[in-house]
């Protein structure tokens, strides 16, 4: 086992991390840019060490300043979190020349589900079921246009380097087609430096439902269900849940095994996602994330397994903690991103927090690096924290998800929180019914109007 895991992260995440470490007797070392001085992952780290100034790019994906970092403390591993140097198969490889641990899958995993393209052929290859789409890139307008009747219109444009929703763009008919193809490539070309693209048939109304996967490294491999992320706008998932309310025990057991074997086959090690979508009682692969996810949580929550204590346990060469039929699915679990914006416009709110009480009590689960005081900096995501529910079933969990909600004052800025209060009485959301457009449409037809 590691003695000394090094955080490349910062927020929330960083804390999930150190409580993980912390439950396993490891050693902490947190790592922060000037801006995160007064940080409290800084505060509850064994040791900690500033990587830079502000920018991400000059901290937190400062890769020599990491390896400096383990030097000066001795740390042995390094967790990466989400974002930042998470998906890096090359910061992967790079502490391993430097014999340090990777908390994360094998590089050229990271490598193949990085590219879209590559992700989609190797997914097809292992018996995933995938979007109908372009076979690979799409190198010219002709072949654009060729694959588009193909797979018939609506069609989506997507980056293979994507990420965030970036670079995506629906083009309905022949006419939109090349300008959706021209303005996505120069999107990908901005966000990623890589302008290469593909082309997917556009689903109408799917719901975004992934499965969580954890493997060893050596062929065992096992699921942990799904979390159903359709509540979104602008392709960032806002609510998550588990169990979906659009599957049943069967379809999970079904569509967890593909994804299970799958990884069985690639001799996948750590956590992962594989995220579809679904219509019509179909599930089509778009993407894998080889990282832990922010909804996490709500996995942990209904089968009772601790993912980041399993990542750091595979990392350090442990076998899997479970086998398969000792995976219990019980009750359910809703999580609430809550960003630091305003509920309706979404407008970024950064700052001082003059007050903050976050609701308790039975089931309710809270995952935020925010204190009464703490000023929340300009230069990183708007996650404030994350509000999770557990309940025997999801009438219960969305009952205590309401008094929870209620219970939640976070004062001096702007936060999402009365857009979920909103969200948790609404009719449709009560009964699980809705796709990935269903919040952008709430929300162009006034849901939130008043607020
Ligand atoms: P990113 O990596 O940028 O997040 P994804 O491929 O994961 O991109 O897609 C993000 C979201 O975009 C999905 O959850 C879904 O809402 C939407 N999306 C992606 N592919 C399609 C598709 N073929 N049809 C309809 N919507 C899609």
């Amino acid at each position: 086992m590691f003695d000394k895991i090094l955080i490349a992260n910062r927020g929330e995440i960083a804390l999930r991390i150190l409580r993980a470490a912390k439950e396993l007797g490891i050693a902490t070392v947190a790592v922060h840019s000037t801006a995160d001085a007064e940080a409290m992952h800084v505060k509850l780290a064994d040791e900690s060490v500033c990587i830079g100034p502000p920018a991400a790019r000059d901290s937190y994906l400062n890769i020599p300043a990491l390896l400096s970092a383990c030097e000066i403390t001795g740390a042995d591993a390094i967790h990466p979190g989400y974002g930042f140097l998470s998906e890096n198969a090359r910061f992967a490889e790079i502490l391993a020349e430097h014999n340090i641990g990777f908390i994360g899958p094998k590089a050229e995993h990271i490598r193949i589900m990085g590219d879209k393209i590559e992700a989609k052929r190797t997914a097809l290859a292992l018996g995933i079921p995938c979007v109908p789409g372009s076979e690979g890139g799409i190198d010219n307008d002709e072949q654009a246009i060729r694959v588009a009747r193909e797979i018939g219109f609506p069609v989506l444009v997507k980056a293979a380097a994507g990420g965030g929703g970036r670079g995506m763009k629906v083009a309905r008919t022949e006419a939109d087609l090349l300008n959706a193809l021209h303005t996505a490539k120069q999107e990908a070309k901005a966000a990623f430096g890589d302008d290469a693209v593909y082309l997917e048939k556009y689903l109408e109304r799917p719901r975004h439902i992934e499965i969580q996967i954890l493997g060893d490294g050596k062929g065992n491999a096992i699921h942990l269900g799904e979390r159903d992320c359709s509540l979104q706008r602008r392709h960032q998932k806002v609510l998550e849940e588990s169990p979906s309310p659009a599957l049943n025990a069967e379809q999970r057991a079904e569509i967890g095994e593909i994804c299970a074997a799958a990884m069985r086959k690639l001799q996948y090690s750590g956590a992962g996602t594989i995220e579809f979508l679904y219509e019509d009682g179909r599930f089509y692969f778009i993407e894998m994330n080889t990282r832990i996810q922010v909804e996490h949580p709500v996995t942990e929550m209904i089968t009772g397994i601790d993912l980041v204590n399993e990542q750091i346990r595979i990392a350090a060469g442990s076998p899997l903690s479970i086998a398969q039929e000792d995976v219990r699915f019980e009750g359910a679990a809703i999580e609430c991103r809550v960003n630091a914006e305003h509920p309706a416009t979404f407008r970024p709110s950064p700052g001082k927090i003059a007050y903050y009480h976050p609701p308790g009590g039975l089931g309710v689960r809270v995952d935020s690096a925010v204190y009464q005081g703490y000023t929340i900096p300009p230069n990183y995501d708007s996650l404030v924290g994350k509000l999770i529910v557990h309940g025997r079933n999801r009438t219960e969990a969305l009952m205590r998800l309401r008094r929870a909600l209620d219970e939640f004052i976070v004062d001096g800025i702007d936060t999402t929180l009365p857009l979920f209060r909103t969200l948790v009485r609404n009719g449709d959301v009560q009964n699980g019914d809705y796709d990935i457009h269903w919040l952008e449409k709430f929300l162009a037809t006034g849901g939130m109007d008043g607020e």
